[in-house]
């Protein structure tokens, strides 16, 4: 493992503006990393955290994968950086035709990109694109979903349907977007195990939205097949065929936003396996390079991709595209990536430790202030009753409590949600459980 660097009290914090963090409140007590391997991080004073996120969702074959590193190493000292356009490098056709046996029949034409939220605005644009080339332009509605979490880009804030990711913007957003309602229903649903069962019906809302605007307005359907940042809400049993069927009935495209389902994460390579759906549009990045470089991908269905190579622009099929589209280094850690996905069996291994894995984090039942517990493949989430008058304050007091006692897990508000790496062993399931059990039993 990793050095212990200097500790956080060297630091100096001016400067760097965190992401998605309370940067006040985390300068009156940094929590800093500085090391990781396999299931754990080191933190800056010499503490090992159980890492129950896989990173943010991404580490999925463990911290540190020699392989990895040895591949980005090589790529480095042979092409280190290629023009991204009208040029081509070949890890990134290799790469594609990877991944391409991965992904649910006929999804084989691939797009890349660095992120989740270039993912998204990219299969946007390529609906768009899509109708446009079919003759079809009127369509330019998109709906989203309540809760959804899209990426931060505007495409993505615009369709997705958290709040707080929207509210500073004033507004600003792309025009012309609905949202179907979000499926959570406590009420019914609580303490299910896998898909609830009540709420299918919320899907037949866009039966209404497509009666208001005309079909022939709507270009896209994107929802993420499990929610994930909103605090893993799993859909209910049904409510992802019929959408699969509405949209299909509408010419309307579907886009499953993949980036956290994507990769194993249900104990399928990708969602739509498990769920036995075809989207006609898939977004990815996160698990695709294991996290370790920054890499995204919109996955196409042939027959959407060969509308666009087919029509009237032909000099250039989509005027799209990123400087590091493709990128050598990224590819490399990607194709390394796959090769112990494969090797170990990963992308289907959350199949075999997902009954363990609910069982666990169902125990929580009855721990102090939990008033829902939720989880499908390696997915789970315990819902915590709010402090009065300070919604998220007693997530975030338990992910304190879970570092300083030596997990690392992730709060969304008031839920914590764990994803942990697809190598993690029952008995580090357990003893994730029994962690944040202990601490649970302080917020009484
Ligand atoms: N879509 C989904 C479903 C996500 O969970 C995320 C990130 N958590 C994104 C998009 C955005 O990905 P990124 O942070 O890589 O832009």
């Amino acid at each position: 493992m990793t050095a212990p660097a200097a500790s956080s009290n060297a630091l100096d914090m001016s400067n760097y503006w965190m992401p998605f963090t309370a940067n006040r409140q985390f300068k009156a007590k940094p929590r800093i990393i500085t090391g990781a391997k396999g299931m754990h991080f080191t933190t800056d004073d010499g503490r090992t955290l159980l890492d129950s996120s896989a990173g943010l969702w991404c580490v999925n074959a463990g911290h540190a994968r020699p392989e990895i590193a040895d591949a980005v190493h090589r790529q480095l000292m042979t092409l280190d950086y290629s023009p991204a356009f009208q040029m081509g490098q070949p890890g990134a056709f290799e790469f594609a035709a990877r991944l391409a046996k991965l992904t649910p029949e006929g999804m084989d034409r691939v797009f890349f990109t660095n992120s989740g939220s270039e993912s998204v605005d990219t299969a946007l644009k390529v609906a768009l694109a899509y109708h446009k080339a079919r003759g079809e332009g009127g369509r330019t509605r998109f709906i989203g979903r309540e809760k959804g979490y899209n990426g931060v880009g505007f495409g993505g804030i615009s369709v997705g349907g958290l709040v707080n990711n929207r509210r500073q913007f004033n507004g600003q957003m792309l025009p012309s977007v609905d949202h179907l309602p979000h499926t959570v229903d406590i009420a019914k649903n609580a303490f299910s195990r896998g898909l609830p069962e009540h709420g299918a019906e919320k899907a037949d809302v866009l039966e209404g939205l497509i009666a208001l605007h005309g079909a022939d307005t709507i270009a896209a359907v994107i929802v993420e097949p499990v929610s994930g940042s909103a605090g893993v809400l799993p859909p209910p049993k049904g409510y992802l065929e019929r959408l699969r069927a509405i949209t299909e009935k509408h010419g309307i495209l579907l886009i499953f936003d993949e980036v956290i389902t994507g990769f194993g994460r249900l104990g399928t390579p990708f969602a739509g396996q498990f769920f036995g759906i075809t989207p006609d549009l898939m977004t990815a990045a996160k698990g695709i390079t294991n996290g370790v470089i920054p890499m995204g991908a919109v996955f196409v269905k042939r027959e959407v991709h060969d509308a666009l190579m087919t029509g009237p622009d032909n000099a250039m099929e989509l005027f799209h595209g990123y400087t590091y589209s493709g990128h050598p280094v990224a590819c490399a850690a990607g194709l390394a990536t796959l090769d112990i996905y494969e090797r170990e069996g990963l992308l289907t291994r959350g199949a075999s430790i997902a009954q363990h894995f609910e069982d666990a984090v169902h125990s929580l039942k009855g721990r102090p202030n939990v008033i829902d517990i939720r989880n499908v493949g390696l997915m789970g989430a315990v819902e915590l009753a709010p402090r009065a008058g300070a919604i998220g304050a007693r997530g975030m007091a338990v992910l304190q409590d879970c570092f300083d006692s030596g997990l690392l897990i992730r709060n969304a508000g008031d839920t914590l949600v764990m994803s942990p790496p697809l190598i993690a062993t029952t008995d580090e399931i357990d003893q994730m459980v029994d962690m944040l059990g202990t601490v649970l039993d302080r917020t009484a």
